[in-house]
Order: structure tokens, then sequence, then C-alpha cells
């Protein structure tokens, strides 16, 4: 691979991790996520098909992406994960997925047959009752079991947390304990605001209020910095001989915008250069016309502003002038 056929932004940013969004239907409801009054379902149509997306998919590969993540809204709903996950696994690419687990047991097989080593989950709390009240429907049992499959199964397994102020911070230390016995990751993000979700600043709970709940209850001493991984949004750490690790994801109060190389493909077909931009291509309405794709991608990505998807913070004015997708129609 050159450097002329890579994506590669006005920042000098190369973009070789590419984001697809499956679908964007869900078997919860978050409530940080999913707007209270659901989201428009549009017709089949006006989503990519399996050949579409796989197709698609090859190109980007193509322009240099090492890196693909299935998320959505739930990407294992969709009635054809399998095979997607089952053809793009056979791409020279390292394959993840980000998924609220509920249907994990039913897809070891197709996850070990594909390659798929790395499996983030979302969970928002140990307690069964605040967890079922947050994602809105009656699932801990199940997704709690399925973590377990998967770590029994030997996969890499990271745990998603929002934290969100009045709701969850007083589990963090909780969350911390998991990776006591177990290898798992447990990664803490800062509630961001998408559309429908009610997001105010005071709701997000900060990186450092955070890292100092994990300080107060296990002492700063205890705590090791690990290196970060290249590209990797998280800060990670970990607790003196603990089996797994947790890290910190800062995307409001301290954004990794600098070292970015992710490229979100929503499951319309729209290219987003940025989680919080408002600008979109139509990557799936110009492939239907066989047209030059690659020229719109690189086009995509050489309009992506320096920070924030040109946002200078996230004041006020940012979510009242936010005409952003609600998180479950971007894929997080
Ligand atoms: N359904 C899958 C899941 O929940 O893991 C994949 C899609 S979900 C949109 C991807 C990730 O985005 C999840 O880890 C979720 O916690 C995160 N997410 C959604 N809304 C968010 C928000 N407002 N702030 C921070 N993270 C959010
Ligand atoms: Fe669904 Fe994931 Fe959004 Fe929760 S965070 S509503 S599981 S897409």
């Amino acid at each position: 691979m050159t450097e002329q056929n890579q994506i590669t932004d006005t920042f000098g940013r190369t973009h070789d991790y590419l984001r697809i969004s499956l679908t964007e239907r869900c078997n919860l409801r978050c409530v940080y996520c999913m707007p209270e009054d659901g989201i428009k379902l549009r017709d089949k149509s006006h989503f990519m098909t399996k050949n579409e997306l796989v197709s698609i998919a090859k190109t980007f590969v193509k322009l240099g992406v090492k890196k693909i993540r299935l998320t959505g809204g739930e990407p294992l709903v969709r009635k054809d994960a399998k095979e997607i996950i089952i053809a793009l696994g056979k791409l020279p690419v390292e394959l993840a997925i980000t998924t609220n687990a509920i249907l994990v047991d039913q897809f070891i097989a197709v996850f070990k047959e594909a390659g798929l080593k790395s499996v983030n989950v979302s969970i928002d709390s140990l307690i069964e009752e605040r967890f079922n009240s947050i994602s809105r429907r009656i699932e801990f049992q199940k997704v709690k079991k399925n973590i377990d499959l998967l770590i029994a199964e030997g996969f890499h397994v990271k745990l998603n947390v929002v934290v969100i102020r009045n709701v969850n911070e007083d589990e963090i230390a909780d969350f911390v304990s998991l990776a006591e016995h177990q290898n798992v990751h447990i990664r803490f993000i800062e509630f961001m605001p998408f559309d429908g979700n009610k997001w105010e600043w005071d709701k997000k709970v900060s990186y450092k209020e955070i890292l100092s709940a994990v300080e107060s209850e296990f002492g700063n001493a205890a705590i090791v910095k690990i290196k970060d991984q290249k590209n990797d949004t998280t800060k990670c750490f970990q607790i003196q001989n603990f089996k797994g690790t947790f890290g910190i994801i800062s995307s409001v109060t301290n954004p990794f915008c600098d070292t970015c190389n992710r490229i979100r493909l929503t499951a319309d077909g729209k290219v987003k250069n940025c989680l919080f931009s408002q600008d979109e291509t139509d990557i799936l309405t110009s492939f239907r016309k066989e047209e030059d794709i690659e020229q719109l991608i690189r086009a995509a990505i050489l309009q992506k502003k320096k920070e924030r998807g040109g946002h200078r913070n996230f004041d006020d004015d940012f979510v009242e002038d936010m005409k952003n997708r609600s998180m479950i129609t971007i894929g997080g």
C-alpha cells in the first residue's frame, strides 16, 4: 500500500479503521442512545444489502483499512448478520464487534469461523433492576450469561460502561473489581451528546472523576498506568495484581482527535468522517449507480475537521444547535 492510496485527511491523519453499522434496529432501548420516542423505521431499500455492504467494505480495504468493527443499532439482530460476519472475516483485516451480547450465544461458532477475537459488550450496571431500567428491557441475566460465555470461549472481552451522573457512577469500583480474577477490560465512557438523548453537561461523569472514584477504592499507589496502543481512544490502567485492566474514554472532556483514524459507515450507506460531524457522504446511492466511490470516500475524509466535527466544545450552543443523528442511527 503506497501512501498515495491511503485515506488521509488535511491534517495528515491516515484512516485505516472502519466502523460499519449493520442496522439501526436494536433489541434494547438504552436511554443514552435510543430517543424516547424511538426512531422512524425506514423501508429496507434505504439500507445496504449484504452484498453491497461487503463490496463497499472491500473498497475501503483497497484504500488501506486494516480494521473493521461491526456495530449498530445491535449488529446481531440483523437477519443476515452471520453471512456478513463470515464474508468480512475473509478480508485481510482485523475484525471486531460491539454488541449488547443478548444474542451472542447463537454466534460463538460464527465468530470463531470468521477469526473474530475481540468482542466489546455494553453493560452499564451490575445491578439487575438498574440495568433493565437503563436499557428499558429485561435482559440483564442473558447479557451476564453471555459475557461469561465469551470469556469462557477465549474471546478478548471489553465491557463498555457509559457513566452517567446519579445513574451508575456509584458502580465504578464494582466494575473495576470484575477485573480482579478475570482477564476482562472495563472501559468507562463519558456520556456523549446525541440527538434525543437528553444530554446535559452535568450528567457526564468526567475522566478525572472516574479515576478519582477508582483511587478512593483501591488507593493511588495500586493504580498502574499501561502504555496506550497507537490510535487508542482509551487511557488504560491496571490495579496491581489484577488479571484484567480498565480504561477511560474521555470523548467529552478530552477528545482524542489528534490521532483519530476512524471512518464510520452508517447502515444506510453514508460515510461520517467524525462521530460529531453533521456532514455525511452518500456512498450507497453512488455505488448503486456504479459511480467511483473511492473518490467520494477520499473527499469525505478531506472534509474532516480538526476536532469534534468542527465544534469548539460541547457547550450549550453545541447541544442546542445539534442536528446530528441519534447514536442508534450512527453506529457508536
Ligand atoms: N448495540 C451495541 C452495543 O450497545 O454495544 C452496539 C451499538 S452502541 C451505539 C455502541 C456503543 O456506543 C456502546 O458501547 C454504547 O454504550 C455507546 N454509546 C451509545 N450512546 C452513547 C452516548 N450517548 N455516550 C457514550 N457512549 C454511547
Ligand atoms: Fe441498542 Fe447498543 Fe444503543 Fe443500547 S447502546 S440502545 S444496545 S444500540
